[in-house]
């Protein structure tokens, strides 16, 4: 976001370090009250001078805490995503602190944790964008955010199979080995049937967005609903070829299960997939572009 929307001066001032992965940033949308309906967010940004002062609190923000750098969208006008604007916030900034670390089902590797402002006073010069830009910058933000839900969803499900496959050939049971059992072999080929229109589809939106077709928002939301679904079936397929000892934390599928699960929550649920994937067949049926 900082790379397509930043100013010149804001490029060479946060993505050397970002780019380098010497700095984290963080991407602070959802707040306690306005999750699906993110437009109706609440976090306010006063204009004094040549800051803005913040007041409000980001709920569920992965890196929060650890990041140096947050993207948050505050409303700098009216209700509605017209009123909403893109501030970059830094670690370190008086008034910004952070809640407790979440207890998670999986992704445990990342930290989640509500951010807050309060009296929190950052300069214009880190506002994205022109003020009221902020929701499209954010929408638009969400589009490659979908794709690489997607890809860790085909990572999981790609890594739950392999298992999977590997595991029916090791594993005897009647005196014969799983993999020798038709019905097993069935479940192996719609794995992997699933896993590759899945793998397809995410490299057709990722062309997309990176074409700028002006139909990409709709093609990664398909993706992500298709593909986050897809990776979690399999993951769980491969937990239930496992038997027992998929469910044991001693075999990988128990995690690779609880990781994935999140992926038809955020960046959007799945079912908010499904309105935008509605709203654009609806405006092409009543005549639009
Ligand atoms: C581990 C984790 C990390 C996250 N990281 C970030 C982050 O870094 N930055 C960030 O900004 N957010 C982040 N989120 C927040 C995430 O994007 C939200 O949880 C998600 O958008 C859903 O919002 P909600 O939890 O408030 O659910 P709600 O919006 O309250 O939804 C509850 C249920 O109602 C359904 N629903 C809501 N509206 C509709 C509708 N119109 N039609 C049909 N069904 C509907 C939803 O699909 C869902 O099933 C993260 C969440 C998690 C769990």
């Amino acid at each position: 976001m900082i790379d397509r929307f930043g100013s010149d001066a804001q490029r060479r001032r946060f993505l050397p370090k970002l780019a380098s992965m010497e700095h984290f940033a963080s991407y602070c949308l959802t707040e306690p009250g306005a999750g699906s309906d993110a437009a109706s967010l609440k976090t306010r940004a006063r204009r004094e001078g040549e800051h803005y002062v913040l007041d409000g609190a980001k709920a569920f923000i992965s890196g929060g805490g650890v990041s140096d750098v947050y993207v948050a969208m505050v409303r700098t006008g009216g209700d509605g995503p017209k009123g909403i604007s893109c501030l970059i916030v830094e670690k370190g900034t008086p008034g910004l602190s952070f809640g407790k670390k979440e207890k998670k089902l999986g992704w445990n590797s990342q930290p989640t944790a509500m951010v807050m402002f309060e009296n929190c006073r950052v300069p214009v010069a880190n506002r994205l964008g022109e003020e009221g830009d902020g929701f499209k910058i954010a929408m638009m933000g969400l589009d490659g955010g979908r794709l690489n839900i997607s890809a860790c969803s085909l990572g999981g499900a790609r890594a739950s199979l392999e298992a999977a496959q590997a595991y029916l050939g090791q594993r005897s049971q009647f005196g014969r080995k799983l993999a020798e059992f038709q019905g097993l072999q069935f479940r192996l080929a719609d794995m992997a049937t699933e896993l590759e229109a899945a793998r397809l589809m995410v490299w057709r939106a990722a062309s997309s967005l990176d074409a700028a077709d002006p139909e990409a928002t709709f093609h990664c939301a398909m993706a992500k609903r298709f593909a986050t679904d897809a990776g979690f079936q399999i993951c769980d397929e491969a937990l239930q070829l496992h038997g027992g000892y998929g469910y044991l934390k001693d075999f990988p599928i128990e995690r690779y299960l609880r990781d994935v699960r999140v992926h038809q929550i955020l960046e959007g649920t799945n079912e908010i997939m499904r309105v935008i994937i509605a709203r654009r067949l609806l405006a092409r049926s009543n005549g639009g572009p």
